[in-house]
């Protein structure tokens, strides 16, 4: 077990090198600045270990993770693709990676200029008039649209609009904004194809006739379904006085193809850490900006990146801005990295992402609908779900298909959502995986399905190769142990 002792474990006194000279100015108490209650009386209890231990301890924790850089990442709604590595060379270049926020303009016009093309830029991918960069996260991007909504519709006097509609297999974070934004959120049902279905629709806005502030939708679905009616949907909830709302979490299957202000969609957010390459996962940082159609712009957090003779500057929002949503510019550097993606790829190279990431799912879509049920049986998009209730006939859930996958050096698809498929196991491939990737994945997956029929136990004791096993999900997320409390005492100074 040495190898996979703690830090604390390690070491023994006398064995750190101390890097900083003795001190040669007198010590000043801390005292006066910090109570005496809070001081410590004794040095911490710190482990001494030598720079190599360090060195070895903190990589092979970074390799008891599974990450994109590893191998293949199939998490549908979470776009986990190659993040190429020129844009952490852009965002690492000094001149964005140390500006200060606050610097004068004249001083910081490239950077201004990045964003204000980026803005352009995804104003144009998204059909929408204007954009605001300042969102952190699709979820931030979400709460900031509905603002917009309400201010919009209270710049009318049309006070009575408190209904957000949301098909059933939304995203939480969809119903969460609606209800912090102070909205009543009312579900939508999906038809036998996947989409909404347009007589629950039809009857819901009647139900709900002058109360109807917006829709909230992502399309392609979280089944990873194009809703075809989608124009007639934003038609019939325009014609209720209901604005639209695009989650852009979806947006890797339609660059270049389709644009949501072409659907009828009033504000868009697209996730730059998903469709636009930010590497993300162990909660950011990701940006969510969003995109408004030209009545919305006045209601448009500010300042705005703007442009004249003399240079780029930030332009003050206007009296009805719902104002500020994030300090300074956003997160800068995963901006940096989206426009870096975007001018890397260009416009028909952005069409290819989205053509080869649609392409990928239905290549493995159709592998596998002979093994595992496929409730929705059409072309999908960028992503699909399958069901592994013909598994779980025979004692074998989704969850333990997934342990399952980890032993053979992939992350599993999501599990268990969307809500309306049973034993849901949500596959998105992303477009940056090789032929050859989508094959060993198939042949795994066909593999389990082999094993579950013939040799569940495999399967319900699996993962036997990761260095923890089956952890309580609900403990480690409620209640992360987040201290490690030595077995012996540490080696004291
Ligand atoms: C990821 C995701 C969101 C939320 O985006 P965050 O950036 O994680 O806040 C919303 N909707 C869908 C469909 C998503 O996949």
């Amino acid at each position: 077990m040495s190898t996979e002792s703690l830090i604390f474990e390690k070491g023994a006194p006398g064995r750190a090198i101390p890097l900083l000279p003795e001190l040669d100015v007198p010590e000043r108490p801390l005292d006066h600045l910090i109570p005496a209650s809070y001081l410590r009386t004794e040095p911490a209890p710190l482990p001494e270990v030598s720079e190599i231990e360090v060195v070895r301890h903190y990589t092979r924790l970074s390799q008891r993770n599974f990450g994109v850089d590893l191998g293949f990442y199939p998490l549908g709604s979470c776009t986990m693709k190659y993040n190429p590595k020129i844009n952490e060379d852009m965002a690492s270049l000094p001149g964005f990676a140390r500006l200060h926020p606050l610097v004068d303009d004249s001083m910081a016009q490239g950077a201004i200029k990045l964003l204000y093309e980026l803005e352009q830029y995804i104003a144009e991918i998204a059909g929408m008039a204007r954009v605001t960069l300042q969102p952190a996260a699709g979820a931030h991007g979400e709460i900031t649209g509905l603002m917009i909504i309400k201010a919009y519709h209270e710049s009318r006097g049309d006070i009575e609009r408190n209904v957000v509609l949301i098909p059933d297999g939304a995203h939480g974070t969809n119903p969460a904004s609606a209800t912090l934004a102070d909205y009543t959120t009312v579900e939508l049902k999906s038809d036998a194809r996947g989409g909404v279905d347009l007589a629950h629709l039809e009857a819901t806005l009647a139900q709900h006739a002058g109360h109807i502030a917006a829709l909230m939708m992502t399309n392609p679905n979280t089944l990873g379904l194009f809703d075809e009616n989608i124009v007639e949907i934003a038609r019939r909830v325009h014609d209720a006085g209901g604005q639209l709302y695009y989650d852009g979490a979806n947006a890797n299957a339609i660059m270049g193809i389709t644009r949501p202000g072409d659907m009828g969609f009033d504000v868009v957010h697209l996730n730059l850490h998903k469709t636009m390459s930010t590497p993300h996962g162990g909660g950011g940082p990701g940006a969510g900006p969003i995109g408004v159609a030209p009545h919305l712009v006045p209601f448009l957090p500010g300042p705005l990146p703007a442009k004249d003779d003399s240079g780029y500057f930030w332009e003050d929002a206007g009296p009805q801005s719902i104002g500020r949503v994030r300090a300074n510019n956003g997160n800068f550097l995963v901006l940096v990295r989206a426009y870096t993606y975007i001018r890397s790829n260009g416009p028909d190279g952005l069409r290819h992402v989205s053509e080869s990431a649609v392409l990928n799912a239905n290549y493995i879509m159709r592998a596998l609908e002979g093994e595992y049920d496929l409730p929705f049986n059409r072309a999908c998009m960028h992503e699909f779900v399958l069901s592994a209730d013909r598994q779980k006939k025979l004692g074998v859930s989704a969850l333990d298909i997934a342990k399952r996958i980890l032993d053979f050096d992939m992350h599993p698809p999501t599990i268990y959502f969307p809500l309306i498929v049973h034993e849901a196991m949500m596959i998105e491939p992303t477009e940056t995986e090789t032929r050859e990737t989508l094959d060993e994945f198939i042949a795994l997956m066909k593999q389990i399905a082999r094993e579950a029929r013939e040799n569940p136990s495999i399967v319900l004791e699996a993962p036997h190769k990761t260095v923890v096993g089956r952890l309580d999900q609900t403990l480690a997320a409620r209640k992360p142990n987040l201290r490690w409390t030595p077995e012996r005492e540490p080696a004291t100074v």
